[in-house]
């Protein structure tokens, strides 16, 4: 690891998806900012894996639905690292199962504080590092969409979908924003991936129950969607902005 390395922060770096980003981008010579909420001890780990391997990577505590927690995760990226050339907006939460008819206004004000206001926040952050308009050296960003912003997730949870749906848009809005600022945005859409997420909305088998129903007939891998994000970090997806590409099997 040189100390020229760029700079990757992951929200929700400490498990499922963002842990294999965080791995994967270390391999690709990335130092690593590897946020989480609460689990520090998967943080650590990931965090661990990384240095064993001879790369550079620290954990930052902080919840992406509090702005005053977005604004420290940044200053610590600052303080220890002095740059910042990627952002990963992979935090992400689902709720319990539940009818549109049963949901109260505090399951949407948290879904929303999480998945699309924290997105939001961290990406504005983020570009006043890297916008050449504010005299950075430019950047990228990828967002983590999910299939079900264009299937819905009717009986499941269609505020999580919602959600989805707002970072794609903004995926589309904030990279035309910045394209002549040397930021790049684009999102990726996961279909049912193999990670903790299902067990937290009350579904522990949900990737397993299904797969009849995606074409590959099996989940994705956490890697493998990280094997998407690592794409559109790197310099090979240069000319590429305002995309998202589906992660999904073809579903
Ligand atoms: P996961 O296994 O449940 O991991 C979630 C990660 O996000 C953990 O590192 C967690 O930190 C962190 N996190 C949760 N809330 C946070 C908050 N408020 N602030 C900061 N970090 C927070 O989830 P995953 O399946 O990897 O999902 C990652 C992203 O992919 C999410 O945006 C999700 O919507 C999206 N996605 C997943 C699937 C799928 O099938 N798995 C499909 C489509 C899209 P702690 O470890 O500290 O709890």
């Amino acid at each position: 690891m040189t100390d020229d390395a760029p700079v990757l922060l992951v929200t929700g770096g400490s498990r499922g998806i963002g842990a294999a980003v965080c791995l994967a981008a270390a391999q690709h010579g990335w130092a690593v900012a590897v946020n989480y909420a609460s689990n520090k001890d998967a943080a650590e780990a990931v965090v661990g894996t990384i240095v064993d391997a001879g790369g550079e990577a620290i954990a930052i505590a902080g919840d992406v639905g509090k702005p005053e927690d977005i604004k420290a995760i940044f200053a610590k990226v600052d303080a220890h690292f002095g740059r910042i050339d990627g952002l990963v907006n992979n935090a992400g939460i689902v709720d319990s199962v539940q009818r549109v008819d049963e949901m109260t206004s505090e399951r949407l004000d948290r879904m929303f504080r999480i998945n699309v206001t924290g997105s939001i926040l961290c990406a504005g952050q983020a570009v006043l590092r890297m916008s050449t308009r504010h005299g950075g050296k430019g950047g990228v960003i990828v967002n983590v969409s999910s299939m079900a912003a264009i299937l819905g997730s009717a009986g499941q949870y269609v505020d999580y979908a919602a959600s989805k749906a707002a970072i794609d848009t903004f995926t589309l809005g904030l990279a035309r924003e910045v394209a002549t600022e040397g930021i790049r945005v684009n999102a990726v859409r996961p279909g049912i991936i193999d990670t903790d997420i299902h067990a937290s909305g009350g579904l522990p088998d949900r990737a397993r129950d299904m797969s009849p129903l995606i074409p590959m007939q099996r989940p994705g891998t956490a890697d493998e969607v990280a094997d998407a994000i690592l794409y559109l970090l790197s310099p090979h997806a240069s000319y590429i902005t305002g995309s998202i590409l589906n992660v999904s099997g073809g579903r």
